[in-house]
């Protein structure tokens, strides 16, 4: 993909004469076109990622004996899925006339009822979709898939989804993990369309003077950042999905990316925003601050395709940093590490990331080292200290910027780490999680070719109520895997911190109870949020609502601001074609 810069005579000479100082290229704005990348191959329809990746347990020799045990099971079973031939689809409901006006829509390449593109489009990537994918019965495919490749394209797609009761699921990198992109069926739709918004993916103007770029919301993570970093920025913004989500799609669900204590969670990197809904289009102002009433932006942020379709945005871009330092610290317990994260989120200082796993994550990342000898030595050694193997908490402290900025946030971090009882275990602890940061989603196929059931669920608190909260989690998830006769694990870290509080994301891993896994899931799923609703945290603090959290929505907005979203949607999407089921349950 490619940036183009504008001619001097059009937007270079007057920026440079108004800004003569600060300018990082030779222009004011940077504008061009852009084409997706070449694939770097398959990506997997069934499982996470690329088809040529797995995830390597061969030097993690630990591993798989203290699943068993922890799990106690006998033995590894397995769990085969079906071939693409196998899966099977319901034909599409929409008839060949209705198809042929599609496709007068938007242009015939740009409309699919292949296997492959329902398929594709079928399902996000959470545990069940992907329970769900393994066995190839799949209920509710999309009856097409369209590319639109332009805004026009999107304006015309609407008119016609809603003259011929047709809905209409946006979908970005089809990475959702509450359902968000399912084709839920609803009575009197004749079908179900799902946009993917992927050929929208230009890189359209970069303001090196206020640091925003004009992006359209299909662009991938990769070649969003492969644009930017060409003329050294950043949109800072690195979820651990990121290799495969989409601009479009973090907007849409609020998304938060692993350095988001630094650099905000999405909503704050948005400056405006373009929306066309089936009502029309909503064009936000490109402005940093604004008095003029309930900032309209937020309320379309997060609005999970509900509402319309966002189209492009207006990011606040930061310059690359000039340094990175991860590094990890040992805490001798949970209490002591979440303190240490509070007390430097107070000081004003603020660190990429502190990220603090708790002791059965940090056992279980021990497990998944492949550096043997000296973690066990670094433990012998610990464990001298008075830190207790069974309470130990390992934490990922991340600084970036410039070296100035680098060494005053750092220094502070680790006072307060230190102040808290931490004990510093170097730098490649910090190197292998940033090396690796994208690579433990493979090891959830691995795990479901083994009948081993491995889900994530996350909340945010404020701190008064982090520590109970989390306690309180990992005993209903615990409580509900045992109440099915089976042993499971869940366990926890905590990032994404704030000045007044911090979210809480567990990984649950169980034996999957044959014949009962999709009911496995929903009681665990249905304990651990009633559990967060009961306690004080949010539904959802960067996953987003979907179709999974949706029964939980009134409860977390109450009946008035729940009728507020409605009657937005009303105003916006009188006829509910977009995204049915999602976010705000059933009409
Ligand atoms: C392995 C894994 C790791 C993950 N890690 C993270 C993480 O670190 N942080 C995080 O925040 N999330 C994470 N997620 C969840 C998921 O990646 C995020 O919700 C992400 O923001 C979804 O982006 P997407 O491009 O895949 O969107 P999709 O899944 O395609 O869509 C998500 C929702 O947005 C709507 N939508 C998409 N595009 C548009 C548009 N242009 N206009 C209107 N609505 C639209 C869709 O209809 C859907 O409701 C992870 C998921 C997986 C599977």
């Amino acid at each position: 993909m490619a940036v183009a810069k504008s001619s001097p005579a059009s937007s270079s000479g007057e920026y440079a004469k108004r800004y003569p100082f600060g300018l990082r290229l030779s222009g004011g704005q940077v504008s061009g076109t852009s084409s997706r990348k070449g694939d770097a191959g398959a990506v997997k329809w069934w499982g996470w990622g690329l088809e040529s990746k797995t995830y390597r347990l061969d030097d993690k020799p630990q591993f798989w004996p203290f699943l068993l045990k922890t799990l106690k099971l006998a033995q590894l079973n397995e769990c085969p899925r079906v071939t693409l031939e196998d899966v099977e689809l319901p034909p599409p409901r929409l008839d060949g006339r209705t198809l042929a006006r599609l496709e007068r829509v938007i242009g015939s390449a740009d409309v699919s009822t292949t296997k492959h593109d329902r398929l594709t489009h079928s399902l996000g990537r959470s545990y069940v979709d992907l329970l769900t994918l393994r066995r190839g019965i799949i209920r509710n495919p999309p009856d097409a898939v369209v590319y639109p490749r332009n805004e026009k394209e999107v304006a015309r797609l609407l008119s016609f989804a809603r003259a011929s009761r047709i809905s209409v699921v946006p979908f970005a990198g089809g990475s959702s993990v509450v359902g968000g992109v399912d084709p839920v069926r609803q009575r009197g739709f004749k079908g179900a369309i799902s946009v993917d918004l992927r050929k929208m993916n230009r890189v359209l103007e970069v303001d090196v003077i206020s640091l925003t770029a004009s992006v359209e919301a299909g662009i991938s993570g990769p070649d969003l950042e492969d644009e930017l970093s060409k003329i050294g920025f950043t949109l800072g913004h690195f979820p651990q999905s990121f290799q495969f989500s989409v601009l479009g799609g973090w907007i849409a669900t609020r998304s938060a990316g692993q350095v988001s204590t630094k650099y905000g969670k999405i909503e704050d990197m948005v400056e405006s925003l373009t929306m066309v809904s089936p009502s029309g289009k909503l064009d936000t102002k490109s402005v940093p601050a604004s008095a003029s009433g309930p900032q309209l932006k937020q309320l379309l942020i997060g609005s999970e395709g509900t509402l319309g379709v966002l189209t492009k945005a207006k990011m606040r871009i930061r310059h690359l940093p000039e340094v990175r330092r991860y590094e990890g610290l040992m805490f001798k317990s949970f209490r002591d590490g979440i303190n240490a994260i509070r007390e430097t989120m107070q000081s004003g200082l603020i660190p990429a990331m502190m990220r603090l796993s708790d002791p059965d994550e940090t056992a279980v990342s021990l497990m998944l080292s492949s550096q043997g000898a000296t973690t066990k030595l670094g433990l012998w050694m610990l464990e001298r200290l008075g830190y207790v193997p069974s309470q130990e908490c390992v934490m990922i402290l991340g600084v970036e910027g410039d070296h100035t900025t680098l060494k005053a946030e750092r220094q502070v971090a680790v006072r307060a780490c230190k102040r808290n009882g931490a004990f510093a275990i170097g730098k490649g602890v910090g190197e292998t999680w940033l090396n690796e940061r994208f690579e433990l989603p493979y090891l959830r196929d691995v795990l479901l070719d083994h009948c081993i059931l491995v889900d994530t669920l996350e909340t945010a608190t404020t701190w008064d109520k982090l520590e109970a909260l989390h306690g309180a989690i990992k005993k209903s998830i615990e409580e509900a895997i045992a109440g099915m006769g089976v042993t499971g694990l869940a366990f926890a870290h905590v990032s994404h911190a704030y000045w007044d509080g911090a979210s809480i994301y567990y990984t649950l891993v169980a034996p999957q109870v044959k014949g009962r896994e999709a009911q496995q899931w929903l009681r665990i799923k249905k304990a651990a949020t009633d559990c967060i609703m009961r306690n004080g945290g949010t539904l959802s603090h960067h996953h987003g609502i979907g179709k999974d959290h949706a029964p939980w929505i009134k409860q977390e907005l109450g009946e008035n601001g729940l009728a507020l979203l409605k009657a937005m949607k009303k105003q916006l999407d009188p006829e509910g074609i977009m995204n049915p089921g999602k976010l705000l349950g059933s009409p």
